[in-house]
């Protein structure tokens, strides 16, 4: 079985787009891990997209404070400028759909949180030692996703040592028996780690075989999520840092 794993759409609907067609269908299942709306300008479509194709998707903190589920004070201005932007245009079934969804999710062996498995919506997860805090709360998972920084990132913990970081395209996690992952397929729609193409990640687990996990990135037309988001009264930054992955 072949989960497709993304995060962080942030109304990007051209990244989300480029993301499916590159991997066609070669996956059997897609799952996202939040905040599929905000800071973008296509919110309602990135959504419908979403409820067609995916089969686990959970809530960030951006998708709860357009809800109003969590306090839009606790972003920066133009962030919260953005929350309530999407909010006043997010169509009715769109919103009842995004109200459906919670901030965890677990498929088998596999723990799936926007932030964390402890704080699901706010923590920072971004080295070795937080890594080392997701998976201890979440003792029986063999993987844990998160998104949330926008950063991909993998590690790997066996016995009591946990040691990762960035995940750069191509990089491959094998995991054998004894081996558990904490992995964030960083951001399809608003990357931060310098590298401006739409990031993911493809997660096998198959009977009999060891779970694996890459990290895949695709280029995309940042310059014309940018314009969207100029043409929609956005903040300009969220579109002019699209074209650095920053
Ligand atoms: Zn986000």
């Amino acid at each position: 079985m072949r989960a497709l794993v993304i995060s962080d759409v942030h109304g990007n609907l051209n990244a989300l787009e480029a993301v499916l067609e590159a991997e066609g269908d070669r996956y059997d299942e897609l799952w996202c891990l939040g905040d599929i709306v905000g800071y973008g300008a296509r919110p309602n479509e990135c959504i419908d997209r979403l409820r067609g194709a995916a089969s686990v998707v959970i809530a960030g903190n951006h998708d709860l404070a357009v809800l109003g589920k969590v306090n839009v004070e606790r972003f920066g201005g133009d962030a919260g400028r953005a929350a309530r932007w999407t909010r006043e245009v997010l169509g009715p079934e769109q919103e009842a759909w995004l109200d459906t969804l919670e901030p965890t999710a677990a498929v088998g062996r596999v723990t799936l949180a926007h932030a964390s498995p402890r704080d699901p919506i706010w923590e920072y997860v971004i080295d070795g030692p937080g890594a080392a805090i997701a998976l201890a709360n979440a003792p029986e998972a063999k993987v844990v996703l998160v998104g949330h920084t926008h950063v991909p990132m993998s590690a790997r913990s066996v016995g009591d040592r946990v040691t990762g970081g960035h995940a750069p395209a191509g990089r491959e996690e094998i995991l054998a028996d004894d081996v558990r992952l904490l992995a964030n397929p960083g951001s399809v729609g608003q990357p931060r780690d310098g590298d401006s193409r739409a990031s993911y990640l493809v997660l096998d687990i198959d009977e009999g075989e060891p779970v694996r996990v890459e990290f895949r990135r695709v280029v995309y037309d940042a310059a014309a999520t940018a314009k969207e988001i100029v043409d929609a009264g956005l903040p300009p930054q969220f579109g002019d840092r699209l074209l650095f992955g920053m």
